[in-house]
């Protein structure tokens, strides 16, 4: 196949907007998948992305497409939409020359989908703006195309493509766009100055990993060719193996003898570990000296949060399902952790919170655990006199250094898109949360808000605390900016005399008595009536034995006696069905010092 001939692009779009809609449209006007095998969002393959009705991702599909004469080979991509796969994002848009630019003309564009337009653009990416859903009545294609120029500088001479990805109208003056607009992939390596010197390389932009088969990688040709049977090494990971198998995605894999320049597809590496196989990472040939593409980064995780098994017992399938889980995401990352209150577990660390979920779910599914999982949070870095910095992922661990004098926890960079109505509220909100005011940018009839913020902040209740100010309409979008130091103590929780250590929490000084309220008040509702008085306390600098400072405490009364009392006579059967009854109550319960609390108390703890 001539690579004159192959336009390789990607679909950058805010969730919703009809991304996996459109790709079906794709697939079935170019016959890529026969009309009786089509299904909705044919391309979105986990069940969670399927019930959830979003996409974590499409698998990448080549299509055939004769126009004029010419067969032309297209080659879609995806970008992942979610902030958390952000990192993912730019190497998809490095695998392409083109992306759609995807906007739901009943909407406009979002501030997700700003961000991945700018990588797309710093990329050199052609961009070919569409605006969709315009079978709505509700759409309004002429202010969103106004807002669309805007940003991309596009003049008024120029069209701006308008289609319905459910009706079908307009997509395939979208794929000739593609054709016109899109340059061909660059054949490098027969240019004498190529900066690979020659050699072969491929860019990963995805890979999973496949019981049967290993991991398999989705690559992108960049210089040269690669058969079956190549031996090929990994530049990051300086792993070596043999190309099993090799082919299109068509989007079922479809073996080749080779895989040309330009060319996107799958390679069967036999790994049978993810993490010396990422994504990022460049195939060269073992022989040739292979200088690596650029760009390749490790993934950091932003969010941990404690696993425990409900019964405490199920600790070692707890560690295989997280061992098998790791084998096809290596941006999980998990540490053996143990807490007095809740015995042994592990701490994870995620991308961020949808990452979390969907870990979260997984383990609940696919492995059938039952688990509790303790408040998410963010690290923070101590750093101390005699012991320079350390970084610690849970409040539980800023006694281990005695000498820190200063903590520092991570700050993201923070945009919010809004029509301009909401600016007021939306402004007081997040103030609220100690962020600092940067910017407004103003795009026809909405704002852009630039704001500076402590990643924690953004993590907990961030998103839904906007949706509400913003009547739904706002969107954010945040990354990773610096460790700051900052005024932040160990708030802790004493239930009962027993500090609880799971319960802990880091908080900035000026919030620490409106937190240790309302940490109280919530554990109040949240913990049932035991045989004695229950105290609940919230302070700082508080010993195992429960003395410090405490700054909010409540208290709840003992409940009454024995349940089973009142039914006096014999009735033996009610009286054991009601015991029993208590019994599977409790099994739902755990231990935290002498008291029982329900075992789903920090998931509750995080809602608002
Ligand atoms: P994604 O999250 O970007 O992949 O969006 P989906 O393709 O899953 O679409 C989200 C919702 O919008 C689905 O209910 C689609 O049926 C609907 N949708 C997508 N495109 C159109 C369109 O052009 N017109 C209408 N009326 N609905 C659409
Ligand atoms: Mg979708």
């Amino acid at each position: 196949m001539n690579s004159n001939n192959i336009r390789n692009f990607s679909i950058i779009a805010h969730i919703d907007h009809g991304k996996s809609t459109l790709a079906d449209r794709f697939l079935e006007f170019t016959h890529t998948v026969p009309k009786d095998q089509m299904k909705e969002q044919l391309l979105d393959k986990m069940d969670i992305e399927r019930e959830r009705g979003i996409t974590i991702k499409l698998a990448p599909v080549q299509m055939l497409y004769t126009k004029d004469g010419i067969e032309y080979t297209l080659n879609l991509i995806d970008t992942p939409g979610h902030v958390d796969f952000s990192y993912e994002v730019s190497r998809s848009l490095a695998a392409v020359e083109g992306t759609i630019l995807l906007v739901d003309a009943t909407q406009g564009v979002e501030a997700q989908t700003l961000a991945h337009l700018y990588q797309a653009i710093e990329h050199n990416l052609t961009i070919i703006p569409v605006l969709n859903k315009i079978d709505l009545p509700s759409s309004d294609p002429n202010r969103v195309e106004k807002e669309v120029r805007g940003i991309l500088g596009i003049s008024e001479s120029e069209e701006i493509l308008r289609v319905s990805a459910k009706t079908g109208e307009g997509v395939e003056a979208i794929l000739n766009e593609i054709i016109q607009k899109v340059p061909a992939p660059k054949n490098s390596i027969l240019s004498p100055t190529s900066p690979a010197g020659g050699s072969t390389r491929a860019l990963i932009f995805d890979s999973y990993y496949d019981s049967y088969q290993g991991v398999i990688a989705y690559v992108r040709i960049v210089d040269g060719e690669l058969k079956k049977g190549d031996s090929v090494k990994l530049i990051a990971s300086g792993k070596n193996f043999q190309i099993l198998d090799l082919g299109f995605l068509k989007p079922v894999f479809s073996s080749q003898k080779i895989l040309n320049n330009g060319q996107i597809g799958y390679i069967v590496t036999g790994l049978k570990d993810i993490s010396v196989c990422r994504v990022g990472d460049t195939i060269g040939l073992a022989n040739e000296e292979v200088e690596a593409l650029a760009g390749y980064k490790e993934s950091q995780p932003m969010v941990f949060a404690g696993f425990y098994s409900s019964s405490g017992e199920d600790y070692v399938e707890l560690r295989e399902s997280l061992g098998k889980l790791k084998l096809n995401d290596a941006a999980l990352t998990f540490e053996p952790d143990n807490s007095p209150a809740l015995g042994f577990g592990f701490r994870l660390g995620f991308l961020g919170m949808l990452h979390m979920e969907i870990v979260k779910e997984r383990l609940e599914r696919e492995y059938g655990l039952d688990l509790i999982v303790t408040s998410p949070s963010v690290s923070y870095e101590l750093v101390s006199k005699n012991h320079g910095t350390k970084v610690i992922n849970s409040a539980m661990q800023v006694d281990d250094l005695a000498d820190t004098f200063e903590i520092k926890e991570p700050w993201a960079k923070l945009e919010i898109i809004s029509p301009t109505q909401y600016i007021g509220t939306i402004m007081e909100f997040v103030q609220s949360k100690r962020a600092i005011y940067k910017k407004t940018d103003y795009l026809d009839t909405r704002v852009l808000l630039y704001y500076e913020m402590p990643m924690s902040e953004i993590i907990l209740h961030f998103y839904d605390g906007l949706k509400s100010v913003s009547s739904g309409y706002a969107s954010m979008n945040y990354e990773f900016l610096e460790y700051r130091a900052e005024n932040l103590k160990r708030l802790d929780l004493v239930i009962s005399g027993d500090r609880i250590d799971a319960l802990a929490e880091i908080v900035h000084q000026n919030n620490l008595t409106r937190r240790a309220r309302e940490l109280t008040a919530k554990l109040k509702e949240l913990i049932p009536r035991q045989m004695f008085d229950v105290k609940i306390q919230a302070g700082t600098g508080i010993t195992k034995q429960g003395q410090g400072h405490i700054l909010a405490s409540e208290s709840i009364s003992a409940a009454r006696k024995d349940v089973t009392a009142k039914l006096y006579g014999g009735d033996v059967t009610r009286k054991n069905k009601l015991l029993d009854k208590q019994k599977k109550g409790k099994k739902k319960m755990k231990k935290l010092g002498r008291v029982d609390i329900p075992s789903d108390v920090f998931i509750n703890l995080l809602k608002n």
